[in-house]
């Protein structure tokens, strides 16, 4: 079994969405107990440190990012976006937040190479795969998951990256990002139509984009069946130097924000074949960012199954 390594920081904790907004501090927190409570697999939680502007602007414009931390309020919550996704907020803990999700990343790409460390997973929030060059839109600000595939390339020189979304909303954010990129592929397999609207199979980029959408009511074995056939077979092809996975859980029969029907024990089969791939053109690497996921015991579930796949040789 391999070692999985977790990047996480507390201040993750501390972004605060107002009640009943979905994407509440509980759901990193019950991702955190239900990793330590797994006791068969070899997991090392580490700190994550502060991402600096420098590399997010990897990917965000210095004067986006300044922008988003500039509105940040001194109490209270301030939306950034207009109706009606209006539940993209900033509270004034989020500024941390944001630098400790995407430091992660970047210590995860940094301990991938020089630890050569195998498997290593993003516990943080909030999530970024939404996240578009110049739009923070679904809860996202900062697409951490598109900068860590820009540092890896940026320092360390890895030339082709596969970043896999198996998230039920389509990743805009990342595709946006990557759209004309021949060095990375993205595929994203999501519930079609919903939230953001994008992500239909007419969107290729320049052949690097895999979308799969799929309808309401779609069960784990279809799922991952449609995973396998427009997108993995096309990372095989692709052969990618690492792998990166946009990790949600809110295709999970119980998940309140989609209408998806896996049954935890899936998220298990979808990450061995994701690891398979990773094996044959990858070394094995892999890197997984927490995004979306809105049933706690669904999560609770869900990333022990993750992280059973995660830890396959
Ligand atoms: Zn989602």
């Amino acid at each position: 079994m391999k070692k999985i390594i977790v990047y996480t920081h507390s201040d993750c904790l501390l972004k605060e969405n107002g009640p009943n907004h979905p994407e509440k501090k509980e759901r990193l927190q019950i991702i955190i107990e239900s990793i330590q409570d797994i006791n068969n697999i070899n997991i090392e939680i580490k700190n994550s440190p502060l991402a600096v502007v420098d590399n997010i602007h990897l990917v965000h414009p210095t004067t986006y990012i300044h922008n988003i931390f500039s509105l940040i309020p001194n109490v209270g919550l301030k939306g950034v976006e207009k109706e009606p996704y209006a539940d993209t907020l900033l509270c004034p803990n989020s500024k941390n937040a944001i630098l400790r999700s995407c430091g992660a990343g970047i210590a995860a790409a940094d301990c991938l190479i020089k630890d050569n460390e195998k498997r290593i997973f993003c516990a943080v929030r909030p999530p970024g795969h939404h996240a578009e060059t110049t739009r923070a839109n679904g809860f996202c600000f900062v697409n951490t998951v598109a900068v860590t595939a820009r540092y890896l390339q940026d320092k360390y020189k890895i030339k082709k990256i596969a970043i896999i979304d198996f998230d039920v909303h389509h990743g805009n954010g990342t595709q946006e990002i990557f759209y004309l990129d021949t060095n990375i592929a993205y595929g994203s397999i999501h519930e079609y139509p919903l939230f953001p609207g994008t992500g239909s199979e007419q969107e290729i980029g320049i052949g690097n984009i895999f979308n799969a959408p799929i309808a309401a009511g779609t069960d784990g074995k279809d799922f991952i069946k449609i995973l396998e056939n427009k997108i993995l077979n096309n990372i095989d092809k692709f052969k990618p130097e690492i792998i990166l996975i946009s990790a949600g859980f809110d295709a999970h029969k119980r998940d309140p924000l989609a209408h998806i029907n896996l049954e935890s024990k899936d998220y298990y089969d979808l990450t061995t074949k994701i690891i398979d791939i990773a094996n044959i053109h990858s070394q094995g690497r892999v890197i997984s960012f927490l995004e979306g996921g809105y049933d706690l015991v669904a999560l609770s579930e869900s990333i022990k199954e993750h992280f059973l796949g995660l830890s396959e040789i």
